[in-house]
């Protein structure tokens, strides 16, 4: 059956999908959320999903894990997903993404997994809390992007190597059983969004994360108390080195103070000493707030609309699930598994 299949024939197809480990933060709007809405058009199918069964291998709270889920979905909606433009689900609404990761698990080597970065991370951080799901996580995500047999995956900078093993599992698939999967592409530029203390922004890691829905002037005053600045800089009057020194601030001035130009007339302020730490943080602040500011307006109009939101999430449940059960479908036969 499957060999009559004209992969050609699916639609270009965004996708990415974000844990609901808690609200979204500054780094997700940057590296993720805002791409997905500049992929909702015509002639794409976009798809977004919120992985809440990867949040499992972290958050043990039921009760918080079900209503991070519904919050999360007010933030993509605020941000400007449309349900009536992208399927927008929960990735657990899908049970056939389980039984993909499970076929796609067997093309996997356990060496691969152990040698990314993140997971790495995680055992020397919590050497004795690392579940099985930790370890295949990265195949439940191949599973999420080869279901619908995304094109595109606009994803943060840190996942890259868990989008280049579904495109290695993509390969190896396409290889032994003839070709299905397109292989995944991701985008152009990928960041890395730096929080207060300069390491990668998150919503795990020590409090250094900016809330998308954070009140303005508390961003101000986190960034004038935590930003880490360059740390030789001591008197106003010496010249700072925001290209090699500065590590929470400059960065982000280079991502989105309105482009090029802006940014490295900061940049060369910072050198002669004629702007201090303050006033960069504060001019920071003003890029931050017009970026968010129409993301927290309709966020306030959402916040009790939960019945909405089940109803979104219903919908978008029943689309993914008819896309997603079409490969598994495909997947199982070519591997010789029978539905008797
Ligand atoms: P997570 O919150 O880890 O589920 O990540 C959801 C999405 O946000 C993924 O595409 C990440 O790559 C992206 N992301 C998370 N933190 C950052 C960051 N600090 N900079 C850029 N992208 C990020």
């Amino acid at each position: 059956m499957s060999d009559e299949i004209d992969t050609d024939a699916v639609p270009s197809t965004v996708l990415s999908g974000i844990r609901a480990t808690g609200r979204l933060h500054f780094g997700n709007f940057m590296g993720a959320v805002r791409h997905f809405v500049e992929y909702q058009k015509p002639g794409i199918r976009s798809m977004y999903f919120i992985a809440d069964l990867h949040t499992l291998t972290t958050l043990r709270d039921p009760e918080e894990l079900r209503s991070n889920v519904l919050e999360i979905t007010k933030d993509y909606l605020a941000a400007g997903l449309d349900p009536d433009q992208s399927v927008i689900y929960a990735q657990s609404s899908v049970p056939e993404i389980m039984e993909l990761s499970l076929l796609l698990s067997m093309l996997q080597p356990v060496g691969q997994l152990q040698a990314i970065p993140t997971f790495k991370d995680k055992v020397r951080k919590q050497p004795n809390d690392v579940n099985l799901g930790l370890l295949s996580y990265p195949v439940l995500m191949a599973a999420d992007i080869l279901g619908p047999r995304a094109t595109l995956v606009p994803v943060g900078e840190d996942q890259r190597p868990n989008v280049e093993l579904a495109r290695n599992l993509a390969e190896r698939f396409n290889n032994r059983f003839g070709k299905l999967f397109t292989l995944p592409e991701m985008l152009l530029e990928m960041v890395k969004v730096p929080g207060l203390d300069g390491e990668k922004m998150g919503k795990s890691e020590a409090d250094n994360a900016i809330n998308l829905d954070a009140p303005i002037e508390d961003i101000r005053k986190r960034y004038l108390r935590l930003g880490i600045t360059d740390p030789e800089r001591i008197r106003a009057s010496d010249p700072g080195d925001p290209f090699n020194r500065c590590r929470a601030v400059y960065p982000l001035h280079e991502m989105i103070t309105l482009g090029e130009h802006d940014s490295r007339e900061i940049a060369t302020a910072c050198q002669n000493a004629t702007i201090g730490c303050v006033e960069c943080k504060n001019r920071l602040v003003e890029s931050i707030a017009v970026l968010i500011e129409p993301f927290q307006e309709r966020r306030r109009e959402l916040a009790s609309q939960d019945a909405l939101v089940r109803e979104v999430l219903h919908e978008g449940g029943k689309k993914a699930r008819q896309i997603i059960t079409e490969t598994t479908a495909i997947v199982r036969d070519k591997m010789g598994i029978v539905i008797y």
